[in-house]
């Protein structure tokens, strides 16, 4: 183990599990971290002040260099990756993750970094063994003879011999895992790299806000999968990099379910029950695939073990959030960690300001009203160029735009005196009508009259 100041690297960092890994080491009292991303930082799932961040792209080997002076442990996350229809449709894309791994394993080396972790993926797993539905447990050894996902797959198969070669041949310390479909709060929900857990999460979650109460599943909803919880996952990763295990090693939950049963259970969350609508030209994966915990369990004494119910309600709940936030705030993120006051003041002064949207009267305007349209447009262009500042630039600017877009509102108002002053259509009821909030008598006294989803995904500018 690490001492608390030695200096470690996260390659992936603005992703998923990289953000998520970033925040468990931070919590656990490690100071000197780095997090690196090829995207801007804007984009990022989560970023800390504290940390150092460096968006570049880790294609390239002098920038892997760069990522990997001086670190004492590497955790290479950063791939190109996303759920099954990102994966069938970019299998060079995927492939070309081998540049990252492979400069990054250089870059480890050249730097005398101490110990180096690969992630994997069940995706490196004989397709042959998956055919049935009955979710076959797959034992590290069924990766051989080899017949891995095309793509994304073969690069995560032939990176993790990369890794066992530069232990043996340069007596680099590589240690590998293969994860099973992790899922959990900051992750992907929308844009088409989501993975199951998240996609299913939105889906009802949208159905349950536009009153449509159907939800489209790809396949035929019996494809079996088990889902890891991020914490189990930024645990098990630590773990492994702790431990004496040389070869890749299963890091996922043994619960399997079907989709079908994934759906029942976000639907119990949620309190709603859909028609399913089954998509079988959908991209839908092997048929059965479950994580056999055998060697994990012998060498670590643990496994994954949130039940499958208690993550998901708190994957629900943060996208239900993340949604609504979504909406009401047309489009803004909040992606930031850090509890410093400037973080802080920003963030007041977002609320501040969609408060006074949602809830100030002459927010209540018909949906053909353009008017607070037009404020929060130049509200949310000047929100994203403001993200570019640094944190303690962006107090400041938070507060002329904040004066510029009420006077722009004043203006307005100045200007259309009688222009959308509609208690019927009072934008926060609509909102609680649609969220299925219900204020009371809504049916009766309140005809909710808010843009059909699809409108709202058209005229939100990001
Ligand atoms: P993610 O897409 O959220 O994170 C990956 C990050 O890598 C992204 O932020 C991306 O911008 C970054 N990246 C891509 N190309 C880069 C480049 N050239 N330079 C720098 N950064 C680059 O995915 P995740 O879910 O956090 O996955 C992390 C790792 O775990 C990946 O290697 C993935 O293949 C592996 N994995 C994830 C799952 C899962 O269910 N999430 C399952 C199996 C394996």
């Amino acid at each position: 183990m690490l001492s608390k100041n030695q200096k470690i690297l996260v390659t992936g960092a603005g992703g998923f599990i990289g953000g998520a890994l970033i925040s468990a080491l931070r919590k656990q009292g490690y100071r000197d971290l780095r997090g690196v991303d090829i995207k801007p930082f804007d984009q990022w799932y989560q970023r800390s002040e504290d940390v150092e961040n460096i968006s570049m792209d880790l294609n390239l080997k002098e920038n892997c260099e760069r990522a990997a002076k001086g670190a004492d442990e590497i955790y290479n996350l950063a791939a190109n990756m996303g759920g099954m229809g990102f994966i069938e449709a970019n299998k060079a894309l995927c492939m070309l993750s081998v540049l990252i791994n492979t400069h990054m394993l250089q870059a480890a080396l050249k730097h005398g970094a101490k110990r180096f972790f690969y992630a994997s993926s069940a995706c490196v797993y004989n397709g042959d063994k998956q055919k049935t539905f009955e979710a076959p447990s797959l034992k590290e050894e069924d990766a051989y003879p080899a017949l891995a996902e095309d793509g994304y797959g073969w690069e995560k198969l032939f990176s993790e011999r990369m890794c066992r070669h530069f232990r043996e041949d340069f007596r680099l310390y590589t240690r590998v895992a293969r994860f099973h479909n992790v899922y959990g709060p900051w992750g992907t929900w929308f844009g088409g790299r989501e993975k199951a857990p998240a996609a299913i999460c939105r889906k009802v979650i949208e159905a349950k806000i536009s009153g449509k109460n159907e939800i489209e599943i790809w396949g035929s909803g019996n494809q079996t999968r088990s889902f890891m919880f991020i914490d189990d996952c930024t645990e098990g990763i630590q773990k492994i990099m702790d431990s004496e295990i040389l070869e890749p090693i299963n890091l996922g939950s043994s619960e399997a379910v079907t989709i079908n049963q994934l759906v029942d259970i976000t639907e119990g969350i949620a309190g709603i029950k859909l028609k399913r609508n089954y998509d079988l030209s959908a991209p839908k994966g092997v048929n059965g695939r479950n994580s056999d915990n055998t060697l994990i369990k012998k060498y670590l004494g643990w496994e994954p073990s949130t039940p499958l119910r208690v993550g998901m309600e708190k994957t629900y709940r943060w996208i239900y959030d993340g949604s609504r936030a979504h909406r009401f705030e047309w489009g803004w993120k909040r992606r930031i960690d850090g509890s410093t006051t400037s973080t802080w003041l920003g963030s007041v002064a977002n609320r501040a300001w969609s408060g006074s949207l949602l809830f100030h009267p002459r927010a209540c305007t018909h949906p053909a009203s353009e008017r607070m349209d037009c404020s929060l447009t130049m509200w949310l262009f000047c929100n994203k160029w403001a993200m570019s500042f640094s944190q303690s630039v962006r107090p400041w600017l938070y507060f002329v735009m904040l004066i510029g877009c009420a006077g722009v509102v004043q203006w307005q108002n100045r200007s259309f005196p009688s222009f959308g002053r509609r208690f019927d259509s009072c934008r926060p009821l609509q909102i609680f009508a649609q969220a299925g909030i219900p204020p009371s008598n809504r049916e009766q006294d309140h005809q909710p009259v808010l843009p059909e989803y699809e409108d709202l995904e058209r005229l939100n500018p990001f």
